[in-house]
């Protein structure tokens, strides 16, 4: 196929390259061939074992899971009505559950507080709990390629929240060992974002991973089967795509994630239209 030089730049800020299809016999039947980009494996959050079966912790998977439980969280009724201080305060003596006993610290969210965009993604990681900002480390800067592809930042200093982003994550503290977050841990800390989009009030959402998918959607569905179609959170225009952790282990389904993101800018561009309200 041949792509226009929006995609292009898009493709090379993901760290894919797009390959000429007059480049010869040697290009792929897509004409796309995709490189690695240069990670330093030594910091990389738990890098899973080579073809393994299972998905490993953390990792954002086409699997299908159980929804968080239908437990009503105690912090509901509590952080409703909390603004940015007060909810930061709250997430950070926040002991609703027992990941407390583990983090270093909470992981609160990152970016402009009223940013057309919102990433949500999944649970903090080794690095992410050292340093208490969501999606840092190889996964984060992956993030932040596919981000200024768009134009976008997590960066506040921007005066158009057109081109910010707000990040967060679905759980503020991180699972010991990265395993997978409970359904009873993701129940408890989903108040905390719910807050976080409600005072946002961001005009697109990208879920990324199964769990923020999960969180937002009410779905055990997989991520294969719910992206290239534009949901919606609370009104919210919502698109769901993979985790850029799982995205550095399965380099093919970056273009997936591209397509992704472009249909999330096509959204707020008005050249797609979101469903009225879906929930
Ligand atoms: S994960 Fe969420 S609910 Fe659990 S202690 Fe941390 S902030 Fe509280």
């Amino acid at each position: 196929m041949g792509w226009t030089e929006r995609q292009r730049a898009m493709l090379q800020a993901m760290g894919l390259r797009v390959w000429s299809p007059v480049a010869g016999p040697e290009a792929t039947a897509t004409g796309e061939p995709v490189h690695l980009p240069e990670l330093d494996v030594d910091t990389m959050p738990s890098p899973p074992p080579a073809r393994r079966s299972s998905p490993p912790p953390h990792a954002a998977s086409d699997a299908a899971v159980p929804p968080p439980s239908a437990t009503p969280a105690p912090l509901a009724g509590a952080v409703a009505d909390l603004d940015w201080p007060a909810l930061r305060q709250a997430v950070a003596a926040c002991q609703a559950c027992s990941l407390c006993e583990t983090r270093r610290q909470t992981v609160f969210g990152v970016g402009a507080e009223r940013a057309h965009w919102m990433v949500v993604g999944e649970a903090p990681g080794e690095q992410e709990d050292r340093r208490g900002e969501p999606f840092v480390g190889p996964a984060g800067q992956l993030l932040d390629r596919m981000l200024a592809a768009l134009g976008l930042s997590r960066e506040v200093d921007g005066t158009d929240p057109a081109q910010q982003v707000y990040i967060a994550n679905t759980l503020k503290c991180r699972p010991p060992g990265n395993r997978n977050p409970t359904p009873d841990e993701l129940a408890r800390c989903e108040p905390f974002l719910m807050r976080q989009i409600a005072l946002v009030q961001p005009r697109i959402i990208l879920a990324m991973g199964r769990f923020a998918v999960q969180a937002l959607l009410r779905t055990d569905a997989p991520i294969g089967k719910l992206r290239g179609q534009v949901h919606t959170y609370q009104g919210v225009p919502l698109v769901v795509t993979y985790h850029p952790a799982y995205l550095l282990r399965n380099l093919p389904d970056k273009a997936k994630a591209w397509a992704d993101l472009c249909l999330a800018a096509d959204v707020l561009a008005g050249v797609v239209d979101a469903p009225a309200r879906a929930g």
